[in-house]
């Protein structure tokens, strides 16, 4: 007796087996994790999306509630598993998981406790994606791409930290509520630790390539009678804030995540403030991995932007680095 399918369906011929084109894994199914899932996915990134984490039941509501919107979505193939296997030819992996920052901690805080959860997890991504770019979100980002690289063996262009992707938005998403203008055409980038110690380069600042520290001279000081300055306190202070008015951050994170693998994912050659291994630029002499303007594609990182930074910013980018360098080198990897 012909089943229900079998009478609806002429079948035509046999399906060629081929693989994901474009696959993109999320290790990590809290918060970040799945608003990173979620931007992915609305902007058509990939062709298959896996998620992996410990918690099993989590992990399974998770995809399944995603996997219940397939039809508003156009990536056909959505998984989930704590084995990961499931992530086996990923593009791009991007690793969310490890513990957050309670109300009041740092970021620098949470180190020990995420790089033995890396331990785990970063052989485990490289066994089954040998070919993967990897994007580091967890915290601290820096410190933890330096971890990732290390413990991956993988090309420096292939471990790339989010970095000050997120600090650099919310300065333009700032600016632009000070000027009335929208965050896309307020030009300023935030380097350095993504955190406390970031680095805000006044000397950039622009709109239309109307520099505003050419209008406003003491911008960025303390004399500075409009209190630029505060637009960067701000963004320092933004995770702080948020995570006390609702215990942690997401949706800007998530949509950051989704940009950089936009422009991973579509070679886009597009500039990011993104963590990479800044060792001999700027003065920066340990092995540390900081944010500065990078262009990213198919390859992964593949150039970084020599910015022209006046001696005041170069000696805060050093201390950045110095600040990570002094929690790095206890590490045991
Ligand atoms: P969360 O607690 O909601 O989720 C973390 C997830 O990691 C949990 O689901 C947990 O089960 C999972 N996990 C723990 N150990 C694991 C392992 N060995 N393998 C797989 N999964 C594991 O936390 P969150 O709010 O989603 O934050 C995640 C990380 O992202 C934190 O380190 C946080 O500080 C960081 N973060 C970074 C940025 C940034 O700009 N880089 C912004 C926000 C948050």
């Amino acid at each position: 007796m012909a089943s229900t399918k079998e009478k609806l369906i002429v079948h035509v011929s046999k399906e060629q087996p081929t693989g994901p084109t474009n696959k993109v894994t999320v290790v990590g199914v809290g918060m970040v994790g799945m608003a990173a899932a979620v931007s992915i996915l609305l902007k058509d990134l990939t062709d298959e999306l896996a998620l992996v984490d410990v918690m099993e039941d989590k992990l399974k509501g998770e995809v399944m509630d995603l996997q219940h919107g397939s039809l508003f979505l156009k990536t056909h193939k959505i998984v989930a598993d704590k084995d990961y296997s499931v992530t086996a030819n990923s593009k791009v992996v991007v690793v969310t998981a490890g513990a957050r920052q309670q109300e009041g901690e740092s970021r620098l805080n949470l180190v020990q406790r995420n790089v033995n959860i890396f331990k785990f997890i970063i052989p485990n991504i490289v066994k089954y994606s040998p070919n993967c770019i990897m994007l580091v979100v967890s915290n601290p980002v820096d410190i933890l791409t330096y971890v990732a690289w290390k413990l991956s063996g993988l090309p420096r262009n292939r471990v790339i930290g989010s970095g000050t992707n997120l600090d650099s938005a919310r300065f333009r998403y700032l600016m632009g509520e000070k000027l009335g203008i929208h965050p896309s055409s307020c030009h300023g980038w935030v380097i350095g630790e993504h955190g406390d110690s970031s680095v805000p380069v006044w000397s950039g600042v622009n709109v239309a390539g109307v520099s505003l520290q050419v209008l406003n001279p003491d911008m960025g000081t303390e004399k500075d009678k409009e209190d630029w300055k505060n637009v960067h306190k701000q963004v320092v202070d933004s995770a702080y804030e948020v995570i006390k008015l609702k215990g942690y951050t997401s949706w800007a994170i998530g949509m950051s995540v989704a940009d950089l693998c936009e422009s991973l994912l579509k070679n886009m050659h597009k500039c990011h403030p993104v963590s990479t291994l800044v060792k001999g630029m700027h003065g920066v002499n340990e092995e540390v991995f900081l944010s500065v303007p990078c262009i990213l594609g198919n390859s992964g990182l593949t150039d970084i932007v020599h910015m022209t930074l006046k001696a005041e910013e170069e000696k805060q980018l050093v201390k950045s680095a110095e600040t990570l360098w002094s929690v790095q080198k206890e590490l045991t990897l």
